[in-house]
């Protein structure tokens, strides 16, 4: 999908440009917020203005990120229109925030591994086989003849780390490997990493505690589903940030294909996360809802109740895989 021209066309448009606004997208991860603080790092070696914005601001968790406190988090303290727009981890203006469509119109530099983008840019630089943006980052700097040292192979080791599971998932492959093992030469703070990311609090646990409680099955036991209401959020005092990794538990279940979990946020809206076991591929699942993702691991909002949305989830489940689908538990 990716190849060599688009990798060097992607360098010469930010090799050119002056002052850089870097975006991903929002519930910013590890693999978009280490991806951006990397190419913040790198552009600012090459004299660029650089400006990071994530909606919402870093979540806690990703504040020993180097270059962290530098992150916008609301629109009125960015500076003046940019130049040139960097996109990263993301291939939907939507998922920017910001109300980044209006954006379009400048020169955009689009970076992504999601097997539904399409390319925002001028230029784009896509490769859906690619475990993280952090790789593609890393073929760019090393393009570059870029120097690594320990901050920015800390940024690349998360984002890395983030999107393979700690290189568990099937996206971990030989190329994941030997990237990390180059990263942490170079002095990744491995144990910092994960200390970070894998922690959780008190809320998130004993909220863990009633999504256990609440797996069901779905599509005749081919699938398991779990999830939070508002009212649960508001009970745990967690956010949604907080609850993420849910995913993982019905995923874990032996013999399932589709794993689910839906947390409200807002009122009768649904933020869906989807996980699978080949074949079924739940990037073309979350596009039939309009969201969108990887073949593993997807993810797009529905509207309804938890009822209402099982029922959507189900019938694009069918369309896509022709798993015969009920409601069970
Ligand atoms: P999550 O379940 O939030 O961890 O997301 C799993 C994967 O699906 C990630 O790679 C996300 O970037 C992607 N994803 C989640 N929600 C959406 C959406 N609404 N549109 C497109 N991609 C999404
Ligand atoms: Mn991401
Ligand atoms: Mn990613």
């Amino acid at each position: 999908m990716a190849n060599h021209s688009d990798l060097q066309k992607v360098a010469a448009a930010l090799q050119e440009a002056g002052r850089l606004l870097l975006l991903a997208h929002v519930s910013p991860d590890g693999d978009s917020l280490g991806s951006l603080l990397a190419l913040r790092y790198v552009l600012l070696r090459h004299g660029k203005q650089v400006e990071v914005y994530v909606e919402g601001g870093v979540p806690d968790r990703y504040r020993f990120l180097p270059g962290a406190e530098t992150v916008i988090a609301s629109p009125g303290q960015l500076s003046e229109l940019p130049a040139t727009v960097v996109v990263l981890d993301c291939g939907e203006w939507e998922r920017v925030g910001l109300q980044a469509e209006r954006f379009a119109g400048l020169p955009v530099v689009n970076i992504d591994h999601h097997r539904t983008s399409k390319g925002l840019g001028i230029v784009n630089y896509l490769d859906s086989s690619a475990a993280a943006t952090g790789l593609l980052l890393f073929r760019l700097f090393a393009y570059w003849q870029e120097d690594l040292d320990p901050a920015l192979a800390t940024c690349l080791y998360t984002a890395i780390a983030g999107d393979t599971g700690f290189f568990r998932y099937s996206n971990t492959t030989a190329e994941v490997h030997q990237v990390t093992a180059k990263l942490l030469a170079a002095g990744a703070e491995q144990a910092l990493v994960y200390e970070n990311l894998e922690a959780r609090s008190w809320s998130h646990l004993k909220a863990l505690g009633l999504v256990l409680e609440r797996l069901a099955s779905f599509a005749l036991g081919k699938g398991a589903y779990s999830y939070l209401t508002a009212a649960d959020l508001g009970r745990f005092g967690i956010s949604v940030a907080d609850a993420d990794g849910f995913v993982n538990y019905p995923r874990l279940l032996m013999g399932v294909q589709v794993a689910a979990f839906l947390i409200e946020v807002e009122a009768d809206t649904y933020k869906v996360s989807l996980r699978s076991r080949e074949p079924v591929d739940v990037s073309a699942v979350a596009a039939l809802l309009g969201g969108g993702g990887h073949a593993r691991a997807a993810g797009c909002t529905i509207k309804g109740n938890i009822e209402q949305c099982m029922r959507q989830l189900e019938a694009a489940i069918h369309e896509v895989s022709n798993v015969k689908c009920c409601m069970g538990s």
